[in-house]
């Protein structure tokens, strides 16, 4: 990770708050991005935010399985 953050790239659209984000990571095919991998990552397992993030991984991971 460099410093390119200059805006030639657009950036992918994450599938937590889909956005375009510059910084994130890759799951499968799909892309989260830094803000929300780390909220993620803060957030309780009981608290229904955390409910919210794992439907759309599940969505994800899903929509791998079908095609
Ligand atoms: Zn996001």
């Amino acid at each position: 990770m460099s410093s390119s953050m200059m805006g030639k790239k657009i950036g992918e659209t994450c599938i937590v708050c889909e956005q375009q984000k510059e910084t994130g990571i890759h799951l499968y095919t799909s892309f989260i991005c830094e803000d929300c991998e780390k909220d993620m990552v803060l957030t309780d397992t009981n608290d229904p935010k955390y409910k919210y993030y794992i439907e759309r991984l599940k969505m994800v991971t899903y929509k791998q399985n079908i095609s």
